[in-house]
């Protein structure tokens, strides 16, 4: 039987709009290069380099170039390449070693195969000085660690560095011409909804360029794990991450910030290395997360429209593209608005791009 129109709610999502601050992985090509920092006078809580340094090895420049070159050979001409040192803080090894790191970078940069460089480090390893050596070897984007911008999360955290470290060195990083990137992590020792939606909205004054947002995972071995072993450390479920990492998205929504990453993925230097992983650990988090945002945009649609008539029937229609975002990972969104809106007739309808 076909429902009478103005007894039928259809939604229709601009998913484009609703996603526009999350990048697409496949703009470019990155080449991953993790440069431990071994020797790291930090203690993070979250942090295994200090547990595991003693296994570590440095990475020799040839090893750089060998990386470097072994990737290229697999891209092919058509999107721009960008070598990104990961790892511990760039700019806290020696300086000798960063400068033989970056020209091993710049050799690629000068003969045209390479775009762009990266690195990533903590607040409180930004100086002048410092920024004055990575913009002289082509450095364009600097990702700080930020962590949390609650001092006191911080402070149990043992971070070792404050707010203020942020503030001064992302107006710095920003003052030498730099692309600026924060990482923030939800659920660390003493965080909560509140602190975390502050955090995002103190950095977001700062007009990052790009955002990671990672939940925190429990590494074994660390001083995170010690915690949660005595009970004094409790982690995110993985539904509260979805939903403390989708609260952190909004807040990103009136902004012009890139979310670059969410989560981690198997692959990531952490997961791969460590079997004894604790906390919302899920290969597909983006995934959830973006569910979410799109679950909340529909809910909210339908709430708005089931106040005016007498409705028996609510149509969702989703661009075919767009469909496993909209359904979710395990048929989340379908299965929960389904049965929510189940006296409705709730009905996803999948069609050609419009
Ligand atoms: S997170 Fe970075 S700064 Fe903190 S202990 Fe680990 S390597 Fe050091």
């Amino acid at each position: 039987m076909h429902m009478k129109e103005e007894n039928r709610i259809d939604v229709k999502i601009n998913i484009l709009d609703l996603l526009k601050n999350i990048v697409n992985k496949e703009e470019q090509y990155t080449i991953p290069i993790f440069i431990p920092h071994r020797g790291c006078p930090n203690e993070c809580v979250f942090c295994n380099q200090r547990k595991i340094s003693g296994m570590q090895k440095n990475v020799t420049v040839k090893e750089v170039d060998n990386i470097i070159s072994k990737y290229l050979e697999y891209f092919d001409g058509n999107k721009k390449i960008q070598i990104a040192f990961f790892g511990g803080s760039f700019t806290g090894i020696d300086i000798n070693s960063q400068i033989e790191y970056l020209k091993i970078a710049n050799k690629y940069i000068k003969s045209g195969k390479v775009d762009s460089i990266r690195i990533s480090t903590r607040p409180d390893y930004i100086s002048p000085t410092i920024l004055k050596v990575l913009k002289k070897y082509n450095v364009r984007n600097i990702e700080l660690g930020v962590q949390s911008m609650d001092n006191e999360v911080l402070r149990l955290s043992k971070r070792g560095h404050d707010n203020i470290s942020v503030i001064r060195a992302s107006l710095l990083i920003r003052y030498y011409g730099f692309k600026l990137g924060h990482q923030m992590m939800i659920g660390l020792p003493g965080s909560n909804e509140i602190k975390e939606i502050e955090t995002i909205k103190s950095l977001l004054k700062l007009k990052p360029d790009e955002l990671r947002i990672y939940p925190v995972y429990v590494i074994n071995p660390s001083e995170l794990y010690d915690m949660y072993a005595l009970g004094k450390y409790v982690p995110l479920t993985l539904e509260e991450a979805i939903s403390r990492t989708y609260v952190v998205l909004r807040e990103c929504k009136r902004s012009n910030v890139r979310i670059i990453r969410i989560g981690l993925q198997s692959t990531d230097e952490i997961t791969s290395n460590n079997l004894g992983l604790v906390g919302p650990v899920c290969d597909n988090f983006a995934e959830y997360v973006m569910a979410k945002v799109v679950c909340n945009v529909i809910e909210e649609n339908i709430k708005n429209k089931l106040k005016e008539d007498m409705i028996n029937e609510i149509i969702i229609h989703v661009p075919l593209r767009y469909a496993s975002i909209v359904v979710g990972p395990k048929k989340v969104n379908k299965e929960y608005l389904i049965n929510k809106y189940k006296k409705y007739n709730l009905k996803i309808k999948l069609k050609g791009e419009e």
